[in-house]
């Protein structure tokens, strides 16, 4: 408990040291379902279970040689749409995709020569400090959390840590912290501003963010995503208004429904076929102080944050940034902290870290 008011800097400080004392164990309930998938699953059937139990990635399992095999996310889903775009008709998109199996998708990679992701894994027991500080020099959205079992020296993969879940958790029991959080958001450089571009050649009139309009195909969306790794654009109107957010989940709900051969499809009409529980898109305005985004990361299913200009604005609601989670996890932890230790691997890819 803090007794007395704190600095920004204090309270950031404070919250590094709660998360020091805390283990990736600690996010997680009691209890808590895991869903694994088998490398040798078709793609469809993965699909489908992922739709089944809500969710949009799961760790990959390889039954013969029993061990942890990456993670099938939603970014996987993007490159095979992407595939299929180049090398085949639409029809055999659709049959293929059937018989696609897991372990196929890193070819699929090698085909479009993007890099494939790295084997990143964490021990639960490690400091969540560290497991954050990971996160955050691999650009992993997720870390799976893989333990030993102690009897036959195998695997064992016990959950998934996301940005996500370490920012609820901190909202959740850091309240006493985070209020101190004071200065704004713009003020601390969290997130991806509108700013001057200088630029000939690039007409953006948002540079450097990707937006898209109503009118824009979901296929040319995915296409952003991929190339500027990036998760979800804002929809703008011709005057710059913000009217929706257009996520990587939303291409996956067109695809569970069949829709694969229909990614010429308007975000529009896309929009159409948004599940029924998606949360609504987040908005804060350039003065919103950290300490007000935790109190909607606490109240709310908060993915990324859109900026927009407030009420004493000539035009409110007109797009100023995008904040994600990987911006306010960097503005918590700081950038370029040294990693070391056992225990936090990245195994087959970069050894040094
Ligand atoms: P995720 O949202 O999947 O958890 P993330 O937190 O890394 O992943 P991204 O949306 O991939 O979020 O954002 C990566 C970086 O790109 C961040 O610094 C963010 O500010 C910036 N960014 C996010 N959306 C856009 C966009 N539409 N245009 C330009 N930059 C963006």
């Amino acid at each position: 408990m803090i007794h007395r008011a704190l600095t920004h800097n204090e309270a950031l400080e404070a919250l590094r040291g709660f998360l020091k004392e805390r283990s990736s164990y600690d996010v997680f309930p009691v209890s808590f379902r895991l869903i694994v998938l088998d490398t040798q699953l078709k793609v469809k059937k993965a699909l489908d279970v992922m739709l089944l139990y809500g969710v949009v990635s799961a760790p990959l399992w390889n039954t013969s040689t029993a061990k942890f095999a990456g993670m099938f996310t939603v970014q996987d889903v993007i490159h095979l749409i992407q595939y299929y775009y180049h090398t085949s008709s639409w029809e055999g998109a659709a049959a293929d995709v059937e018989q696609f199996r897991l372990h196929s998708i890193r070819d699929i990679e090698k085909a479009l020569s993007v890099p494939p992701p790295p084997l990143l894994s964490v021990h639960p027991l490690r400091p969540l400090y560290d497991a954050c500080r990971y996160l955050i020099r691999t650009h992993a959205r997720r870390l799976p959390l893989i333990d030993k079992d102690t009897q036959t020296g195998g695997e064992v993969v016990i959950s998934v840590l996301t940005q996500y879940r370490v920012l609820k958790f901190i909202a959740m029991n850091c309240r006493d912290i985070t209020q101190y959080l004071t200065a704004s958001v713009q003020e601390l450089g969290i997130g991806t501003y509108v700013s001057k571009n200088d630029d000939p050649s690039n007409d953006n009139p948002y540079y450097p963010l990707a937006t898209a309009t109503m009118q824009t195909t979901v296929f040319d969306v995915a296409h952003m995503f991929s190339e500027q790794g990036i998760s979800a654009v804002p929809i703008v109107d011709d005057q710059g208004k913000v009217l929706n957010l257009y996520e990587t989940v939303d291409v996956i709900t067109l695809v569970r429904n069949g829709a694969y051969t229909a990614l010429d499809l308007n975000v529009s009409q896309a929009l159409k076929q948004r599940s029924v529980d998606f949360a609504g898109v987040v908005t804060c305005s350039p003065k919103d102080s950290l300490s007000a985004i935790f109190s909607l990361i606490r109240i709310r299913r908060v993915h990324r944050l859109v900026v927009v200009a407030g009420q004493d604005d000539p035009q409110p609601g007109r797009l100023v940034g995008v904040i994600s989670l990987s911006d306010i996890m960097r503005a918590l932890i700081g950038h370029d902290i040294p990693l070391g230790g056992a225990g936090v691997g990245a195994k087959g890819v970069d050894k040094a870290l």
